[in-house]
């Protein structure tokens, strides 16, 4: 199935993802935010697709439309994998989250830094069918915070390949290097529909 009848409404109350998904998606998929009253269910899964499943299906519940969730996370090699799944609830604010990446990283070596972001799409039809898609993007932790753009994790999350943290980049450029854009690349893909250009 693809979304060609009117749109999808995210899983969230963040009205700048909802933005963030509408640039991803361009003219080949219009979203909406969540309605009022929205409840969002516990994020109790053991993966990221679980979680974005989860907060699809309970949209459909609620109100009967064709629903879409993303779920995503940051990996850090040094620190087997964490955050991970705890990735938004690993300390109580953003800056706390930074400095607690911050300390578990002191005294790492830049070859030991690797990192990744991954992110999860999931959309579901009240007909219980579904789309799943996964993407990642790989990194390395910064050793010190560089760039204002983005937010969360970006001053730290460097791409190797640009030399840049992702709170460098222009949101054109997240919009086309961050995990969340490869997942809509991929979903886009799936429905066979056009990629919007970054
Ligand atoms: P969620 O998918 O909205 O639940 O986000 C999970 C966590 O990952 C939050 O703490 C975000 O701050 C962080 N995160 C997700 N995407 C990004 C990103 O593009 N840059 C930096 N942090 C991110």
């Amino acid at each position: 199935m693809s979304p060609t009848n009117g749109p999808f409404y995210v899983a969230t109350t963040n009205a700048h993802k909802v933005e963030e998904l509408q640039a991803l998606f361009g003219d080949a998929v219009s979203v909406q935010p969540a309605p009022a009253g929205y409840a969002a269910p516990d994020e109790d899964e053991p993966t990221y697709t679980g979680n974005a499943r989860l907060k699809a299906e309970a949209l459909v519940r609620q109100f009967g439309f064709p629903a879409l969730a993303d779920d995503s996370g940051l990996e850090v090699d040094a620190l087997d994998g964490a955050p991970g799944l705890h990735t938004a609830r690993w300390a109580d604010t953003p800056e706390a989250r930074l400095q607690k990446l911050e300390q578990g990283l002191s005294g790492v070596a830049p070859a030991q830094r690797g990192a990744r972001f991954v992110c999860a799409l999931v959309a579901v039809w009240p007909d219980g069918t579904s789309t799943t898609v996964e993407a990642t993007v790989d990194g390395r932790i910064a050793t010190e915070r560089r760039g204002v753009g983005g937010f969360g994790y970006d001053p730290l999350f460097e791409l190797p390949e640009l030399g840049r943290t992702m709170a460098e980049l222009s949101a054109v450029e997240k919009n086309h290097f961050s995990h969340r854009a490869r997942a809509v690349r991929a979903l886009l893909d799936a429905w066979a529909l056009p990629v919007a250009p970054a």
